[in-house]
């Protein structure tokens, strides 16, 4: 079976699972999107309010400034693949439980064992807990690159973050950089 083929099944995984409550309160599941051919994964935290009404990450706000954040450095979301540590959204944009996390992981493993991107950006400090656990704060780690194993990461703060701070979005278009450079010395 192909990338998408697979992936199109993943997605049909992700709208049946039933492994944590979260679905119970979701209009619409987030699988991810974006091409499957990427070479760059972002992994965002969860699903907000637009993002439940579309079935689509990172629509709203923070995916507005996401869309600029990739245009800074030559990006289209629509050449990057772009998912979340948990795929329905925590009522109330509160923060996805441990439990829930751990039940969706299966899904994102998933999804990078088809994509097998070259790098994958954590944004923000539940998707890089979840990836390099024990590696330390996003505040100290943010816009540095780490391999484990075969995989390359980097650290980005959630571009949420920087919505209404100014310096934090100068640090993210900084950091977004780095990412041209990290990965020219991976490939
Ligand atoms: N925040 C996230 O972490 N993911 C989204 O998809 C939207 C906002």
């Amino acid at each position: 079976m192909d990338k998408k083929t697979n992936l199109f099944h993943l997605y049909d995984e992700v709208k049946a699972c039933r492994k944590c409550p979260l679905y119970k309160f979701a209009k619409n599941p987030v699988p991810g999107a974006g091409s499957e051919q990427a070479s760059v994964m972002f992994v965002g935290e969860g699903p907000g309010e637009k993002e439940d009404e579309q079935g689509l990450p990172f629509v709203g706000s923070a995916g507005k400034l996401l869309d600029e954040l990739l245009a800074s450095i030559d990006l289209k979301r629509e050449g990057v693949y772009i998912a979340n540590v948990v795929k329905h959204r925590p009522p109330g944009n509160r923060d996805p439980k441990p439990e829930e996390i751990e039940a969706c992981w299966p899904y994102l493993l998933e999804q990078i064992k088809i994509i097998q991107p070259k790098l994958i950006v954590c944004l923000g400090r539940h998707s890089l807990a979840r990836f390099l656990p024990n590696v330390g704060p996003i505040s100290q780690l943010h816009g540095r690159a780490f391999k484990r194993g075969n995989q390359a990461y980097m650290a980005l703060y959630h571009p949420a973050v920087a919505l209404y701070n100014g310096s934090y979005r100068t640090t993210l278009f900084e950091d977004f950089k780095k990412i041209p450079i990290v990965l020219k010395k991976i490939s």
